[in-house]
């Protein structure tokens, strides 16, 4: 496809994963900071062009708007109540498939959430 290497493509594919889980708004902010002529409307129809190809994430989280996610690949979050940062869950197993996992449960999606204060927050209190 034509499209898929545009410099715009790339652009917001390479903030998503400097912002690891932004929503789509901060990832416009930070484009536009980058590259100050690019819309709105490119960037957020990049971004679910992205999630709907699987190179990036897309995750529901019960506060807010969606966020897009460096890493396509299915697992779950830590969101912070107090800054709304959310974090690859570094404490809970992640689903990834073992190389061979014909037999095993096939994990397809995952939308589990935990919420509470990150280490930063945390401090703060
Ligand atoms: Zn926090
Ligand atoms: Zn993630």
């Amino acid at each position: 496809m034509e499209r898929r290497n545009t410099p715009q493509r790339r652009l917001v594919l390479e903030t998503v994963r400097e912002l690891m889980h932004p929503d789509a708004e901060q990832v416009y902010e930070r484009v536009a900071a980058k590259k100050p002529n690019i819309s709105k409307a490119t960037v957020y129809r990049n971004l679910n062009l992205l999630a709907e190809e699987g190179e990036i994430g897309r995750v529901r989280t019960a506060a807010g708007a969606d966020r897009f996610d460096h890493d396509a690949y299915r697992h779950c979050h830590f969101r912070c109540r107090a800054c709304g940062k959310v974090f690859d869950a570094p404490f809970f197993p992640q689903p990834y498939p073992s190389p061979a996992h014909e037999g095993e449960f096939l994990v397809e999606s995952c939308n589990v959430e935990f919420v509470g204060l990150c280490p930063a927050c945390d401090k703060k209190q």
